[in-house]
């Protein structure tokens, strides 16, 4: 890392939901850094400028890439840290020493240690991954990292499922796609698409058609419920409030976000993160 420390940001489209700004001003404080944390919307029909919006934030600090761009972000990289290699997607960037544009993809820490936890100490067995972007990516590689027995990849569009399975075996990990709607037994199911962004949408899959012990959301924004008035953290998503009626351990992904923005604190200042204060 290089130069001022001043402004970071989250590219992204939508942006508007994003937590980060708020959880980065709550770790910056409790650094003593004074820096800005913006969110910067770029439409998914502008990929080209996200290189541009990247390397502006990388001189005057660094940030995070989220939805749809993130694989984007990893092609504009001037170095890449392995687990981008093996998921084709950058969360987290900076500029190096040399004034290069470096990225990492601190998803997958994040994933893994959030999944940790759920499992307390049990071995994940089969592991569904609901999706095919970069957040499924992620959780695919954090599954097999953490000795997943199968990764199974279900996406509407089963095209990227064998896409993303044939990337992974490229890299030395197995997974293999499945048809949608998702159906079957496994031990972990996570929710890596973006269902569940906004209050309409569908469940990304019906408990009827996959049963699990533990169900992982990486969606954080909360479906209201009667009575709640939006940030009692217990409430969840609508997906973990169906798995939860079902005896299913589950969690949306808000440790995910902190586990992730934590990880990107040694990249960014060269010193852990203030987990606490996020
Ligand atoms: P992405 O690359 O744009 O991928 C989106 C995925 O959602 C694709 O697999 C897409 O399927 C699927 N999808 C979208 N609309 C759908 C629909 N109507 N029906 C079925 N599938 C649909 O996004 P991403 O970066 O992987 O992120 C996915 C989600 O994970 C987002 O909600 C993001 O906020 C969340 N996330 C959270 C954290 C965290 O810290 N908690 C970290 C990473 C990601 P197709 O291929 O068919 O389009």
């Amino acid at each position: 890392m290089s130069g001022p420390r001043t402004r970071f940001g989250v590219i992204g489209d939508p942006v508007e939901h994003s937590l980060s700004p708020r959880m980065h001003a709550a770790g910056f404080a409790a650094l003593g850094v004074e820096a800005t944390y913006v969110t910067l919307r770029v439409p998914a029909a502008e990929g080209a400028s996200v290189e541009d919006a990247m390397r502006e934030l990388a001189a005057t600090g660094g940030g995070n890439v989220t939805l749809p761009h993130k694989g984007r972000a990893a092609l504009a990289l001037d170095e890449m840290t392995d687990p981008v290699r093996e998921t084709g997607a950058c969360n987290c960037f900076w500029q190096t020493d040399a004034g290069r544009l470096a990225g990492d993809n601190t998803d997958v820490a994040g994933i893994a240690g959030a999944l940790e936890g759920m499992l307390e100490g049990r071995a994940p067995g089969e592991v569904l991954i609901l999706g095919a972007g970069g957040a499924a990516a992620a959780a695919a590689v954090a599954a097999d990292r953490l000795g997943a027995s199968a990764v199974r990849i279900a996406n509407r569009t089963p095209v990227r499922a064998a896409r993303l399975a044939a990337r992974l075996g490229r890299n030395g990990r197995e997974a293999r796609p499945e048809p949608w709607p998702a159906a079957g037994t496994c031990d972990v199911v996570i929710n890596a698409t973006s269902l569940g962004l906004s209050s309409s949408d569908p469940l990304p899959a019906s408990f009827d058609r996959v049963t699990a012990r533990v169900a992982l959301d990486l969606v954080y924004a909360r479906t209201p419920v009667e009575g709640d008035a939006g940030d009692d953290p217990d409430v969840g998503t609508a997906w973990t409030r169906a798995a939860t009626a079902r005896g299913i351990a589950a969690a949306d992904g808000l440790d995910v976000l902190v586990r992730q923005g934590a990880a990107c604190y040694p990249r960014w200042f060269g010193v852990e993160a203030p987990v606490e204060a996020l």
